[in-house]
């Protein structure tokens, strides 16, 4: 967690056990074995997509994803470069793992366009918005923006990611590569403009396309070594980093490609075509965040704009019909996922298109937690897919205090309402993939380890009305053989004793909590 030492190598832990995994066979498509008749839609096919569509569908819901790309996977196929994640052995494999289990891709499909929103939510018994959120940042108006050779950093790698995918299936198929990439990087000086992750993708994917020489501009100043006190656990800890591009960049052409505190003022003509951009005009800030006085010209026979993402694009709603947050994301609260002030009630949210940009773990934390609300809301407030999204212990649950306020406790609770939710553990049955219906002769215990979710799913189809699920109370009262003697009665002194030591726990509670905050 990067506390008190290093962060662990997680990320390594859980690859070599899921590798392990598919190596031994354990990782086979789990169906499901009965359906609810319930029909979900879900756009996009990204991670949060992806595992919202595999928990409805093991749900015994009919899934199908809709996806305006030719192949799915989102930001994983087409956006998250190769080297980091490789598409044929990891997303390849998985997809086909969700098409066995029975979800219905279509492809090609853009919702928006093909197909209207409304007539889906009208259509199916839930609708699911998991459509990223890729609507780039544009350039404040400058010179010479328009110069062929300025791309987009999402158009440069899917790009660049499509030409491998096709020259990987030509080479499976017994051809040769294809090579349609239209961004010529080899031999030439590019220069990318951004500071985030999306750009050092940028990078590393120029140096291995041999690109001549590559930099890349940020306005920040270079972060501090130690975690700055604005940025304590839980935030996001804004120190130094040498990102794997930055270490390549390092390594082949010799310097980190990084150039800190610039600022771009214009792009210039090439001088051999007056069409193609030559060179990127600069000036250097100060630690004011001044611009100094003086410009630098750096030539460029390429120019990647990756300056961060500003939520989800209006394709999905042309009209503008659906409301948005302040950063013009989805609104949807988190935790509940349906959409707020939507004319239908049968649309939900997740993912990045509700939370903004973010990383993969947190969409497909959020789809299957998505997947929990709907499956719930199909089945009459019952459910059998558990809750996954750490409600409370998430970040965006804390804030920095404002400027001004108290700093004694920097970072504070998040004062949001929401709903009380009744989470429930995911039952062992459904865990093993088996949401059979208990026969009647099994055992009552058995029955009871099940969990009543599956149990009495069955019972719930076709129902709008919460279904009565008994408590595990009533549970054991219900197996108690009716013969059973009453339970001796408890000695008052005993009971005022129970009682006066739950009280010095609840205070001791109490002052802990305290003496934390
Ligand atoms: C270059 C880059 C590198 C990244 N690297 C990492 C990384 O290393 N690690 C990490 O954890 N995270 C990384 N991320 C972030 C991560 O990829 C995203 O947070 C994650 O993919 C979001 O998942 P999602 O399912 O919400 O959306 P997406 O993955 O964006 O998927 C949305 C899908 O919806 C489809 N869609 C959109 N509109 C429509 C429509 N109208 N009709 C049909 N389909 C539609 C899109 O085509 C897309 O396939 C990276 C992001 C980028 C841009």
């Amino acid at each position: 967690m990067g506390i008190n030492e290093d962060p662990v190598a997680i990320k390594s832990i859980e690859l070599a056990i899921i590798e392990h995994g598919f190596t031994k066979g354990w990782i086979q498509p789990q169906p499901p074995q009965q359906r609810t008749g319930r029909r979900v839609v879900i756009i996009g096919s990204g991670p949060a997509g992806l595992a919202c569509a595999q928990q409805l569908n093991r749900a015994g819901h009919l899934v199908t994803v809709l996806e305006r790309a030719n192949r799915g996977g989102g930001l994983l196929m087409y956006g998250i470069p190769n080297m980091k994640l490789d598409k044929t052995s990891k997303v390849m494999r998985r997809m086909k793992l969700l098409e066995k289990e029975g979800i219905d891709f279509k492809y090609n499909t853009e919702v928006g366009r093909d197909v209207a929103l409304g007539d889906l939510c009208k259509q199916n018994a839930a609708v699911v918005l998991a459509t990223g959120a890729t609507k780039w940042r544009e350039m404040r108006n400058i010179e010479g923006q328009h110069l062929r050779n300025i791309v987009q950093a999402m158009d440069f790698l899917c790009e660049v990611q499509k030409d491998i995918c096709e020259a990987d299936t030509a080479h499976a198929a017994g051809g040769s590569g294809t090579g349609k990439n239209p961004y010529e990087v080899r031999g030439r000086r590019v220069i990318v403009i951004g500071g985030g992750d999306t750009a050092a993708d940028c990078v590393a994917t120029s140096l291995r396309l041999g690109a001549q020489s590559v930099l890349q501009f940020s306005r920040r100043d270079e972060a501090p070594t130690e975690r700055p006190k604005h940025t304590p656990w839980p935030c996001w800890a804004d120190t130094y980093r040498v990102d794997y591009a930055h270490a390549e960049g390092m390594a082949v052409p010799g310097r980190d490609p990084r150039e800190y505190m610039v600022l771009t003022k214009a792009f210039k003509p090439s001088a051999h075509d007056p069409e193609c951009v030559g060179a990127v005009v600069a000036c250097q800030l100060a630690k004011t965040g001044h611009e100094m006085e003086g410009v630098v010209e750096y030539p460029a026979e390429l120019v990647i704009l990756a300056m961060g993402f500003t939520g989800p694009d209006d394709a999905v709603d042309p009209q503008g019909i659906l409301r948005r947050d302040q950063h013009s994301n989805f609104l949807a609260p988190y935790g509940e996922y349906m959409c707020d002030g939507s004319p239908w009630n049968t649309l939900f949210a997740c993912g990045d298109c509700r939370r903004g940009a973010s990383l993969v773990v947190t969409a497909i934390a959020e789809g299957r937690d998505c997947a929990a609300r709907i499956d719930a809301f199909l089945m009459g407030g019952e459910t059998v897919l558990p809750r996954t999204a750490p409600l409370a212990a998430n970040p965006s649950f804390f804030q920095l205090p404002k400027r001004g306020e108290e700093q004694t406790n920097i970072v504070k609770r998040h004062q949001r309402r929401r709903q009380q939710l009744q989470s429930k553990g995911v039952s062992e049955a459904f865990e093993r993939g088996l949401l059979v219906e208990p026969k009647l002769d099994e055992p009552e215990a058995e029955m009871d380890n099940a969990g009543s979710a599956s149990g009495s799913r069955p019972h719930t189809f076709g129902t709008s009305a919460p279904a009565a699920v008994a408590t595990p109370q009533q549970n054991t009262a219900a197996a108690a053989p009716p013969q059973a003697a009453p339970a001796a009665p408890v000695p008052p002194l005993f009971a005022a004793a129970l009682g006066g030591l739950a009280v010095v726990n609840l205070v001791l509670v109490g002052l802990l909590v305290r003496s934390r905050r």
